[in-house]
């Protein structure tokens, strides 16, 4: 049956959800408090990329979007380490034929905006959300100008964001459950333009970074042959964002830690001074579902800090599984939404802690000669007993079926029998070895398949 729906918030994954749902037959309405950046007047800065991973494009398969993605993605087969000295090495993230893609921000939202727009979805840009009435799934928005209209609807979608004035309103009624937490680094963007023939001035197809301990540049490539450097450094403290505040400051800043990057940012200090120095929070908060009739996905449900590469793709996971739920409840929102959050839960939570996580591996560990001889082996492993080891970051980043709860759970076991492994004298010594490789087959052998509880398709 056809359902009036309403979506604060036409980002990335509100622009996909209306998309979906509107493709289901239903009457979406989308509200964008932000004007429509397909308009000749909207901004056009520079470009900010995202890491778009296989959950990302399964998401937007249903859509029909994947390729039109793909068209405009950069592979990325691995990460670019650049230490201190300037010397680069280079770490696969995968087999080879496993990749992550640079994509645009700005473009995926145009083409998500423009294919809510084909498939029917009434888009209101413009507009933000100030209010919630839960009882009636309706939601008020507020212009500019300060004129005010409410749209009700059978079911209200929160897709606004980290900062969620929908998830606001949720957080005054009563038993709902809220975190927000601020971890101690901010983030500035950077850029690397082309060269003058309108080539990459580095390796294009790698994630690079220049790792440093307590923090970290990484930069990612743009089909015009520039590159999005991120600076993420603590916002107080002795090496810190509060330090540079001079261009001698972040000249001797990069001399010191970047030095081979200065070459390739011809602006380096303009955009130091004009660029925001933004932070970073993790958010999280049950239920996701008041009414069985107002849903919050995406940012608003599961915000997270983005060292995984994983939030737009977990938002975008977030709209699958609702299909897939309304798929097996059909008219039954209630049930369907129940589910969706039954399953979208323990996957944001289990993502946010392990975007964390990985800012400590890109900054740090990366780094580390122990840490990189552990992932050969892994890699080793995997490819000899690829049912009964797939590394972490594989099940995040290249599985589009493994919930992220499970990959968290499979990957807290796997540490385990990887620190035994590498405590093995004979793999200490040289695990490329035969005696070594005896002994890993050994233990190998008698370790069971992983087994991954599904979520997908979600059950009756
Ligand atoms: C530095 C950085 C790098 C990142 N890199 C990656 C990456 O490589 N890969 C990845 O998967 N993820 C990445 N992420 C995360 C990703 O950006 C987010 O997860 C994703 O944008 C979430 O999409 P969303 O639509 O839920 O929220 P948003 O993209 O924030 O969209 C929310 C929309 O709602 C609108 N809005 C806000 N308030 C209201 C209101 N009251 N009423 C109406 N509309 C409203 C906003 O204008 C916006 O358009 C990164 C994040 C950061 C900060």
């Amino acid at each position: 049956m056809t359902k009036t729906i309403t979506i604060a918030g036409g980002g990335l994954v509100g622009s996909l959800l209306a998309t979906l749902l509107a493709r289901r037959g239903h009457r979406v309405r989308l509200v964008e408090r932000r004007s429509d950046p397909r308009a000749a007047s909207a901004y056009a800065g520079r470009s900010i990329n995202l890491a778009m991973s296989d959950r990302g494009l399964r998401a937007l398969s249903l859509a029909g979007l994947d390729d039109d993605i793909r068209a405009i993605a950069i592979p990325m087969h691995g990460r670019m380490m650049h230490d201190q000295q300037g010397n680069q090495t280079y770490q696969a993230y995968g087999k080879e034929s496993q990749f992550i893609n640079s994509v645009s921000r700005g473009e995926l939202n145009k083409t998500l905006l423009s294919a809510a727009e084909k498939a029917g979805v009434e888009i209101i840009f413009g507009a933000g959300c100030v209010n919630v009435d839960f009882e009636n799934a309706s939601a008020t928005f507020s212009r500019p100008d300060g004129t005010t209209f409410t749209l009700d609807a059978d079911v209200l979608f929160g897709a606004d964001g980290a900062f969620s004035q929908v998830r606001g309103r949720m957080q005054i009624t009563d038993r709902f459950n809220y975190s927000q937490s601020y971890i101690e680094h901010s983030y500035k963007e950077l850029h690397i333009p082309a060269d003058q023939a309108g080539g990459f001035r580095i390796e294009k197809n790698v994630l690079h970074i220049w790792p440093r301990h307590s923090f970290m540049m990484i930069g990612l490539p743009n089909i015009d042959g520039s590159f999005t450097c991120t600076l993420f450094l603590a916002h107080k403290g002795p090496v810190s964002f509060e330090q540079l505040t001079s261009p001698e400051a972040v000249r001797g800043f990069f001399e010191e830690y970047f030095a081979d990057s200065i070459p390739l940012m011809p602006s380096l200090l303009e955009d130091f001074a004009s660029n925001p120095e933004s932070s970073l929070v993790t958010v999280r908060c049950s239920p996701w579902v008041l009414q069985g009739r107002v849903a919050l996905i995406g940012d608003a449900a599961h915000a997270i800090v983005p060292f995984y590469g994983q939030g737009m793709n977990c938002g975008f996971e977030d709209c699958r599984i609702l299909m897939e739920c309304l798929e097996v409840f059909g008219d039954d929102w209630t049930s369907a939404l129940r589910e969706y959050e039954r399953l979208r839960k323990p996957a944001g939570d289990a993502i946010a802690d392990l975007a964390l996580e990985n800012f400590i591996e890109m900054r740090d560990k990366v780094a580390d000669t122990r840490f990189l001889w552990r992932k050969k082996i892994e890699a080793w492993i995997h490819a000899e007993y690829p049912a009964k080891l797939i590394p972490l970051y594989t099940m995040v980043t290249f599985s589009s079926d493994i919930p992220y709860n499970e990959a968290l759970r499979v990957g807290r076991e796997q540490d385990v029998l990887m620190e035994q492994i590498m405590s093995i004298p004979a793999v200490i010594a040289d695990w490329t070895s035969d005696a070594a490789r005896a002994e890993i087959r050994s233990v190998m052998t008698s370790r069971p398949d992983v087994i991954i509880a599904s979520g997908s398709p979600p059950q009756r």
